[in-house]
């Protein structure tokens, strides 16, 4: 299973609340109401399961680090493909 349970596999797949995963950040949000932006969920509102934690800042740190792209949200061009999905944080492990 993708997620926690059956009803956050569900409702992420299907987009019919406002609830969603940024798989290359490892994220679960809700959406805001008339806005871009997000509110991250530490929980999951069905199952009441901890949600794994953000790597947004990892993200960063690496990219820095270890591909020397010190602002990434300007430098898109050179962020590796990996990192434009989960692909990199599964590899970690
Ligand atoms: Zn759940």
């Amino acid at each position: 299973m993708k997620h926690c349970c059956n009803k956050m596999n569900f409702f992420i797949k299907e987009s019919k609340l406002a609830i969603g995963y940024n798989a290359k950040f490892r994220e679960y949000f809700i959406d805001l109401k008339n806005t871009d932006g997000k509110q991250l969920i530490c929980f999951c509102p069905w199952c009441g399961s901890a949600l794994p934690e953000s790597l947004l800042d990892l993200w960063f740190d690496i990219l820095e680090k270890q591909h020397n792209i010190d602002d990434p949200l300007h430098d898109r061009d050179k962020i590796p493909d990996d990192y434009k999905t989960d692909t990199w944080w599964k590899a970690l492990n």
